[in-house]
């Protein structure tokens, strides 16, 4: 009995590696190392003094998947795998439809060959768009996307809905991701993103370290505590922690389960400027910067049902985040090719 990890060499995915082995499960991982280098799974086999078999592979190659499950019993399929730049999916919308929609159905069509009827899927709050209010609950419409990247995530959810309808023995946890941050916090493994970062930490974390001059912060006149952003970050450990919780589910429930993977608590950017400078000692200069196309005030999660249905809730905190990710950036200043 194994768990396969699509992406299990990405930033998620490699955390989630680590605690889905400190739980004791056998895992297989596929990676087709689109958005990832060969040295993350080193160092996930070094953390957990653990083997595991990895194919590289991609969703989409029907033929190699088949190989995997064949060679492997696998009893349930954590998916990370995909495409997950906002802005990049604006400008490439087909790579995005073909990766994240094409590559599940691929996977899903294997799946049913062998029988594989356990699906814990990488979904995101985006999927609830800016037309809900916070904090944001299971149970409101989903839908309202504003890019191609959320629409892949609202018409996956969709589609693994009726995958379930058709096939009463079919499971599918749907988990919603709010603002993942952070890295373990033996400074080995963490985000290491190509090119300029779009999302706040990694940014942030380039400035820090002086690779960029400042952090631009977009907008300081929302309706907030502080006129800036406010989001709900979650330690990238808690949250892979959350995917065993989810498998454990997934193992004992059928039908589809969307559920937010959050804190419940939401800060502003200006509040992670400051505690990562307070914490780590290091200054983040910045700008204050127009707003952002398509960005919203204000979203953090209702993080109940997690509790209830997993048994799971984040037990790290903003400090923890902010400390993990700098012993991560300072230590590998490049990278996995530090
Ligand atoms: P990541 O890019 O670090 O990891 C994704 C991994 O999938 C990479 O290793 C990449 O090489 C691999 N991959 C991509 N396409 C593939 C394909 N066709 N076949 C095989 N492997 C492929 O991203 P992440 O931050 O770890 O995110 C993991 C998942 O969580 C993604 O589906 C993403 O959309 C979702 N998500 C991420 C965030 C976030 O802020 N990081 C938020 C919400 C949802
Ligand atoms: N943000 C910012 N400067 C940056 C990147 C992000 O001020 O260089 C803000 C952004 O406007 C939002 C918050 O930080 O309020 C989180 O943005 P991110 O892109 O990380 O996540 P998302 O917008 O997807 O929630």
């Amino acid at each position: 009995m194994a768990i396969l990890i699509t992406g299990g060499c990405g930033y998620i995915g490699s955390h989630t590696c680590i605690e889905m082995l400190a739980a004791g499960y056998d895992i297989v991982v596929i990676d087709n190392f689109y958005n990832s280098k060969p040295e993350a799974l080193n160092r996930v086999k070094e953390l957990s003094g653990k083997d595991f078999p990895f194919y590289e592979c991609d969703i989409r190659d029907e033929e190699g998947l088949r190989k995997v499950f064949s060679e492997n019993k696998i009893d349930a399929v954590i998916h990370f795998a995909g495409l997950k730049a906002v802005g990049e999916s604006v400008e490439k919308p087909l790579e995005y439809y073909d990766n994240n929609v094409y590559g599940t159905l691929v996977m899903y069509r294997v799946m049913k060959e062998f029988g594989c009827k356990r699906i814990v899927f990488s979904s995101s709050a985006t999927v609830y768009g800016g037309v809900n209010p916070s904090p944001l609950k299971e149970d409101m419409p989903t839908g309202a996307v504003t890019n191609p990247y959320g629409r892949t995530k609202y018409v996956l959810e969709e589609i693994l809905k009726d995958f379930c309808v058709s096939d009463p023995a079919f499971s599918a946890v749907l988990l919603r991701y709010f603002n993942p941050v952070g890295a373990h916090e033996s400074g080995r493994i963490g985000e290491d993103p190509n090119g300029i970062p779009n999302n706040l930490m990694p940014f942030l974390l380039q400035v820090a370290i002086g690779k960029r001059e400042k952090l631009s912060v977009f907008g300081n006149d929302y309706d907030t505590h502080d006129g800036t952003g406010v989001r709900d970050y979650i330690h990238v450990v808690d949250l892979a922690r959350g995917h065993v919780k989810a498998v454990e589910y997934a193992m004992k429930n059928v039908g589809a389960q969307p559920i937010n993977l959050g804190t419940g608590v939401g800060y502003s950017v200006l509040d992670i400027v400051k505690a990562f400078e307070k914490v780590n000692g290091v200054p983040v200069p910045y700008v204050i910067a127009p707003r952002r196309a398509g960005d919203i005030a204000t979203c953090f999660s209702d993080p109940a049902k997690a509790a209830e249905l997993l048994g799971w809730k984040a037990e790290l905190t903003l400090e923890d985040m902010c400390r993990d990710s700098w012993r991560w950036q300072s230590g590998n200043p490049q990278g996995y090719d530090s």
